[in-house]
């Protein structure tokens, strides 16, 4: 029986996604424990469920309803989506948020010695091996190009060498798999990130509630993730060269120091790295006693 004040979401069980998936709901406050088949997380102190499944199943499960959440790279979803489109069926589930993880591309990639690669254009007439066949079309479309696109389920990256494929279409990050197999990277199809999808159904208030809970609680973490708390001492003549030079903070504290000096502690956070560089030439500004520390939690 599905429980009316439980929200299900669902992860990716066992890959790219997973480690940093937990990370971040944990990082968020969720203690789950796991059900004995492993394919359930049961929250401990929020009403909120874990369902570990295959990624690719992800989009279907939230657009089905049979969970109300997942956590799942662009790609699948806007693959899923065009599929559906496809069949004349409008793809319901909605993104809530970017997360910043699980970044890649879907790209194009040509053997290293392709002598005909000369654009996409030299596409006109090949074969292109990949496991997302939607996207793919989708970007043959919109450059005009007519390929016939070979559909695998996996090891996309040898289908040149079996001389299954002139070219392939499939998920880069660092690019050290197309470098192992002799390929070159020439087009980016789709740059991919994790994302949080959602349901098209309403949901009950008490879910309603958790689901916004949950999501200022991602934007807290994934704020704090490049925050730091930055401390310093400045003449207040130094002021308005080292508020130009603190990254990305919006309005710091300032406060008088003790003992009839000229200076000043300011207190800021920044948004943004703060790199030696930067630390350098705030020094080089005026600015001492410098201190740079994680924010732990924020909550705008
Ligand atoms: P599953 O068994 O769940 O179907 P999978 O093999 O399809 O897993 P993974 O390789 O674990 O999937 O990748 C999951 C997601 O991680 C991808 O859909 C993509 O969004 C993201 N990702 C990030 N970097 C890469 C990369 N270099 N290669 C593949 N996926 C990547
Ligand atoms: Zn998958």
């Amino acid at each position: 029986m599905d429980n009316p004040v439980r929200l299900k979401l669902a992860v990716q069980k066992s890959g790219r996604l997973t480690d940093q998936s937990i990370d971040l709901l944990g990082r968020c406050g969720l203690k789950f424990s796991r059900g004995k088949d492993q394919l359930v997380g049961f929250g401990e102190n929020m009403p909120l469920d874990l369902l570990f499944v295959r990624d690719d199943d992800i989009p279907d499960l939230v657009e089905e309803d049979v969970c109300d959440l997942g956590l799942v790279g662009l790609n699948v979803v806007e693959e899923k989506r065009l599929e559906l489109a496809a069949r004349g069926h409008a793809a319901r589930f909605e993104i809530l948020r970017t997360l910043d993880f699980g970044r890649c591309r879907l790209a194009l990639a040509v053997p290293e010695e392709a002598t005909w690669w000369s654009g996409p254009r030299s596409l006109d007439g090949r074969r292109i091996a990949t496991t997302y066949p939607y996207l793919l079309a989708r970007w043959l479309t919109e450059h005009s190009i007519q390929a016939e696109i070979v559909t695998l389920s996996g090891a996309v990256e040898i289908a040149p060498r079996l001389g299954r494929a002139d070219a392939i279409c499939d998920l880069v990050s660092t690019g050290s798999t197309l470098v192992a197999n002799r390929l070159r990277e020439v087009e980016v199809v789709l740059e991919s990130h994790a994302v949080i999808v959602r349901t098209p159904l309403s949901l009950a208030a008490a879910k309603a509630d958790w689901v916004e809970r949950l999501l200022m609680r991602v934007d807290g973490v994934q704020q704090v993730r490049e925050s730091k708390y930055i401390m310093l001492h400045a003449p207040r003549s130094a002021l308005p060269a080292i508020r130009k030079l603190l990254p990305g903070s919006e309005s710091p504290t300032i406060i008088p120091l003790e003992g009839g000096t000229d200076k000043v502690a300011v207190h800021a956070v920044c948004r943004e790295n703060v790199f030696w560089e930067t630390l350098e030439a705030l020094k080089a500004a005026g600015a001492s006693a410098l201190l740079v520390l994680p924010v732990e939690k924020m909550l705008a």
